[in-house]
């Protein structure tokens, strides 16, 4: 037999059932269920999804035994209902919906009351001695189709209707009479004519077939594709197509239309659903429907009662009421904020209605994010100016400022202010450390911006090359407006838009429930979560979200502040050892300082210091700034002495230059070429751990050498660190666990990881470098084109957000291998961007790493996300590495 395309629910029977989404997409699974547990659902057929494979397969067109199938079910829909596609004594009217496997909210398209023409449209009146309802209803459709099937934009027809209520003198849609529906209905058809040539069709079997072809055109629209980008759905599982007799909610007073349960629910009499959901009219709350509609209402409330106890799940419906009849549209599982995700399914748990393990599954781990950021006001109207990455999450608001500095001197002054820069630099962490939030034009998901914003929980909207930033005259550009320095502006760092003005903020409270929520996901879950931390303040946040340790501190974070890089410069200025070791020398006390700081927080949890990592020009200035500050200072005859030290400046700088700085003098190279550097680092990791030890606290340093690509690097190295680990402790009578490991992030490390894991005791993957060096794609410039690739389907996702496991991912794999092959008990992890994407996590999960380390921001989501990756695995009876 051939393969059953088209299946029939209605009269209490489907064909379907509610486990099938995969075929029948999520909306249609739904009515299968609801039909067979006796639920009022108008008769229909569902169109699966593997028809949508055939149409994109055969260039847009159905083979003759899928036509013949969807025949058939016309034909029985039409005797289940009475009622006849086209005729026009007797018409029946159908809606033509998507419904895709994932919940796709909005993005595909709909026909409703398909099968009206000129002589259709008078049987329904006849039929429903209500002629304006009729024309109402063919209204709608001529403007749905023509927008949906005909590409016709929705504009041209909503000036006829406003054209027409101007000509009335009337304020609302409702108060047009049949008479002035019938006049608009003319001339939406002539509109139609005008723009495509053709007459609107007038045989609805042809409107069906276009209709159903447009909803399976609409999986591959740009709202959809995005959408499932972003939201990472696979592209091939396609939509089914849902034909459902139409019931009406607009044939008088004596109907309603949709909603959903108790507080949450709306509606709106005599109308359709889409009037809802477009907001054209305020519906009203559904507590009112018990006086108006007494028995429908407490029909409803069984119903969805009971669908609730049975998809052990709270529910969004869809419903609507016909001459005080009830009938339900679409069930699905509820669209709910991270805080109500979380109380319904403790609550469940408790209620003994659902497990544990079910309840973690009924939050996504990224909605977590919800829950420690302030949010915007999903009621405000917002005026949105750009969108750019949604780099770093969260809501914030504030002055338009353009200079770290400025940004720092309104702070000062208690001002709110958005940090707005073409991109940041290092320069610019003061200003970005003071702001609510911070804008960039460039750079990617791993921009600068973008990676300092997620470590220090600030939100982030970078790489928006829709707006034109000018720095020296403080303003930028978007969407045709203006924004001065000191203007509002609002950021969505979940969302990546740039709004105009003072966007209403919403701080969502903790609740006790997410502590158990997330008591059971620790529970679960054997990956260990680190944070990323440079600061004590970043270490207590990092606590307080649950962080087992600090996978990375970027020990060059703490040099950036503004009473340091003069001391920092000072030493990578120094021509002579002497010279600079009186430099390092300073800097010690200062680096002392941190590192005690984050053993104080992390009390015995283990924390992973990286030395020095960046090339050195990071610390100096532009040397295109300096020659223009040179030039300026030889015009104005300036003092010689001052004009001599920039040269120095300059001529130190043009020393330094590289080429191409991120494969320069970087990473442990740095720390080769001058060993006084780790000399002074590892003291200052030390000296603070004999610290705080005489504190009664514990500590467990790692000291992490950056960038290592050959076992050499990791032994001379390492030699430094533990001689003047083992002669501090010895100066300071401290004994101490502490082990030496190497970050993984470049290719060949990974290949020759074996070897150095004969010196390394322990490995972090930094994937921020290994995707760069892997695809040789720069961390700082590719945002462009990575998202031009995704537009072009070269790449499914951003490679800096989420881990490339085909290659990136396969380094990973084989570094780990070799790695244990020749350390049993080589300990592994991760700590670049990736590690607090959950779907990075639970590959860092399936392949047997110890732990990620993320920024604390993330902390909870890779906790939940690790949690959720062993349930998986369980479910798909794989088992883990370890
Ligand atoms: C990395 O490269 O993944 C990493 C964590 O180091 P950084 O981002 O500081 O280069
Ligand atoms: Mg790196």
């Amino acid at each position: 037999m051939a393969v059953k395309r088209v299946f029939f629910f209605g009269g209490g029977k489907a064909e379907g059932n509610g486990a099938m989404k995969d075929v029948l997409g999520g909306k249609g699974a739904g009515l299968a269920e609801m039909t067979s547990l006796g639920v009022p659902v108008p008769p229909g057929f569902t169109i699966g999804t593997g028809a949508c494979a055939l149409y994109y397969g055969n260039r847009g067109k159905l083979p003759q035994d899928l036509k013949s199938e969807i025949a058939t079910n016309l034909s029985k829909l039409e005797r289940t209902i009475g009622r006849k596609l086209g005729d026009p004594k007797n018409p029946l009217l159908v809606s033509v919906r998507s419904g895709a496997k994932f919940s796709m909210p909005g993005m595909m398209d709909t026909v409703l009351n398909l099968g009206l023409n000129d002589k259709t449209v008078e049987g329904l009146a006849k039929k429903s001695r209500n002629p304006r309802f009729a024309y109402d209803s063919y209204c709608r459709f001529l403007m749905m189709f023509s927008d949906v099937v005909l590409d016709l934009p929705r504009g041209a027809f909503e000036r006829i209707i406003a054209e027409k209520k101007r000509e009335r003198g009337i304020a609302s849609d409702v108060d047009l009479a049949a008479e002035d529906l019938m006049s608009v209905c003319g001339a939406f058809k002539a509109l139609v004519k005008e723009r495509t040539k053709k007459e609107f069709p007038q045989d609805a079997r042809i409107q069906l077939e276009l209709a159903r072809d447009a909803v399976f055109r609409s999986w591959n629209n740009d709202r959809a594709k995005y959408y499932r980008k972003t939201n990472g759905i696979p592209d091939d599982t396609g939509t089914a197509v849902n034909v459902q007799a139409m019931v009406f909610g607009n044939m008088g007073d004596g109907c309603a239309t949709t909603g959903a349960r108790e507080q949450y629910g709306e509606y709106l009499v005599n109308a359709q659903g889409e009037d809802v959901v477009a907001g054209t009219r305020t519906p009203r709350p559904i507590r009112d429907m018990k006086k108006e509609f007494p028995k429908v209402f407490d029909q409803l409330m069984r119903i969805t009662a009971k669908l609730e106890k049975h998809f052990r799940d709270v529910q969004d419906f869809e419903f609507t009421v016909e001459n005080n009849t009830l009938y339900m549209l679409q069930t699905r599982n509820g669209k709910r904020t991270a805080a109500a995700a979380v109380k319904i399914s403790v609550d469940m748990v408790k209620e003994k209605l659902i497990t544990k393990e079910e309840a973690l599954f009924r939050l996504e781990p990224r909605q977590i994010d919800q829950l420690l950021h302030p949010v915007i006001d999903p009621k405000a109207k917002l005026d949105v100016i750009a969108k750019g990455l949604p780099a770093s999450p969260g809501a914030a608001t504030g002055a338009a400022v353009f200079h770290a500095d400025k940004a720092v001197e309104w702070a000062t002054e208690g001002k709110d202010v958005i940090l707005v820069r073409k991109e940041t630099s290092p320069d610019d962490i003061h200003g970005m450390d003071v702001a609510r939030g911070i804008l960039t034009a460039k750079g990617g998901m791993t921009s600068h911006a973008a990676v300092v914003a997620r470590q220090i929980g600030k939100t982030c909207v970078a790489g928006c090359d829709t707006i034109d930033v000018d720095e020296t005259t403080n303003r930028f550009m978007a969407g045709g407006k203006v924004v001065r320095e000191g203007d509002f502006i609002s950021l969505n760092g979940t969302t990546g838009e740039v709004i105009l003005g003072k966007a209403p903020l919403i701080a969502p409270a903790m609740t006790g429930a997410f502590a158990v929520f997330m008591s059971w996901a620790d529970a679960v879950r054997r990956l260990k979560v680190r944070a990323n931390a440079d600061t004590q303040r970043d270490a207590r946040v990092a606590r307080n979200f649950g962080a087992e340790g600090i996978g990375l501190c970027r020990t060059e974070h703490m040099f950036f502040a503004e009473d340091r890089i003069p001391i920092m410069q000072e030493m990578i200025l120094a021509r002579t050892l002497e010279d600079r070791e009186a430099a390092l020398s300073k800097l010690l006390p200062m680096q002392r300082d941190d590192f005690k700081g984050l053993y104080r927080e992390m009390k015995g949890y283990p924390v992973t210091i990286r030395l020095l990592d960046p090339p050195l020009h990071e610390f100096l200035p532009k040397r295109e700034e300096l020659m223009v500050e040179v030039t300026k200072l030889q015009l104005i005859h300036a003092d010689r002495s001052i004009i001599e030290e920039k040269k120095r400046l300059l001529e130190r700088v043009e020393e330094l230059h590289e080429f191409n700085p991120m494969l320069g003098l970087r990473g442990c190279r740095l720390g080769i070429y001058y060993p006084e550097i780790t000399r002074m680092q590892v003291r200052a990791i030390f000296e603070a751990a004999c610290d705080v030890t005489r504190d009664g606290i514990r500590v467990h340093p790692e000291v992490m050498i950056p960038l290592v690509s050959m076992v050499g690097e990791m032994r001379v190295q390492k030699e430094i660190v533990v001689a003047v680990a083992e002669e501090t402790m010895r100066r300071h009578k401290r004994k101490f666990p502490y082990t030496v490991g190497t970050m993984i992030e470049l290719p060949r490390a990974a290949m020759t990881a074996d070897e150095i894991a004969t010196e390394a005791e322990f490995f972090s993957f930094g994937t921020n470098d290994l995707t760069q060096t892997a695809f040789g794609f720069s961390r700082d410039d590719s945002g462009k084109f990575i998202q031009h690739y995704m537009k072009e389907n070269i790449l499914e996702a951003d490679v800096f957000a989420t881990l490339d496991q085909g290659g990136v991912g396969q380094l990973i794999r084989l570094g780990l291998e070799k790695g244990r092959s020749t350390r049993p008990t080589l300990k592994v992890g991760i700590c670049g961007e990736h590690a607090g994407d959950p779907k990075s996590v639970e590959f860092c999960h399936a392949i047997g790493l110890d732990y990620v380390s993320c920024s604390p921001y993330l902390v909870p989501i890779a906790r939940l996300a690790a949690a959720q990756a062993v349930l998986r695995e369980k479910k798909t009876g794989k088992a883990g590495k370890k």
